[in-house]
């Protein structure tokens, strides 16, 4: 899958691509912004397409590419900065040619939902997950995260510090609880109930608060920032 392109020199291109046996790889397009190319079309961000790849002294350079879908992104803002988001986590997860299990395929999925489902936060919310799963950083859902008493039905607290929700006695009153709905959502999610996940009707109230703990939970183990939250962060703020 292409998840990333950048112009370099006068006609070529290099490529971020995400492969399902070789992880994260870049690889050079010679020659695809002359109008003459063939390569271009088929290497538009967020394709999955077969590579014949030739080894070059440093990168890669691509020397047959076929398409084999696109999933139809519509340009609108809330749908294309959840798939920049989806690209650029999983970018940043992956290593040089170490493939993550599951991955790729869970990246398919996102990507191909979300230019399909109504409500675009449920791909990438689901997507932003299962990566934190994949990374060893699923919060606490159960259980208290400081003293490990089980959570009772109910509104608690989130602490990214802590690792997951906190009982009354852990949590500081102040701190803003995170409703019984949307903890039961997250239980799905990571879960990895998929089938239900995609049954459940997710008001927006619920959606926000899913995303702001996912957000919360990534935000707090990334050595650096994600641009594209940090945006949809802003967005959200001023709107
Ligand atoms: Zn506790």
């Amino acid at each position: 899958m292409v998840l990333r392109k950048l112009d370099y020199g006068d006609s070529d291109r290099i490529y971020t691509l995400l492969t399902k046996e070789h992880g994260k790889l870049g690889a050079i397009g010679r020659g695809v912004r002359k109008t003459t190319s063939k390569l271009a079309a088929a290497l538009e961000i967020y394709s999955q397409v077969d590579v014949l790849l030739a080894h070059g002294r440093n990168l890669d350079v691509i020397a047959q590419v076929e398409r084999k879908r696109k999933p139809r992104i519509e340009a609108d803002l809330a749908r294309t900065s959840r798939a920049a988001l989806i690209a650029e986590l999983a970018e940043r997860m992956s290593e040089d040619r170490h493939p993550i299990d599951y991955l790729y395929d869970l990246t398919c999925w996102a990507l191909d939902e979300l230019a399909v489902d109504p409500e675009p936060r449920r791909a990438s919310a689901y997507f932003l997950a299962v990566a934190l799963d994949l990374m060893g950083y699923a919060p606490q859902l159960a259980a208290c995260a400081r003293c490990n008493v089980k959570l009772t039905a109910g509104a608690h607290p989130f602490s990214a510090p802590a690792g997951g929700f906190l009982c009354p006695a852990c949590a500081d009153p102040a701190e803003p609880a995170v409703s019984s709905g949307a903890i039961k959502v997250l239980r799905v999610m990571f879960a990895r109930d998929l089938d239900l996940y995609r049954r459940l009707r997710l008001s927006t109230a619920i959606m926000d608060e899913v995303d702001d703990t996912l957000a919360d939970q990534l935000e707090y183990h990334l050595d650096r920032r994600l641009n594209t939250l940090r945006f949809l962060r802003r967005m959200r703020a001023g709107s």
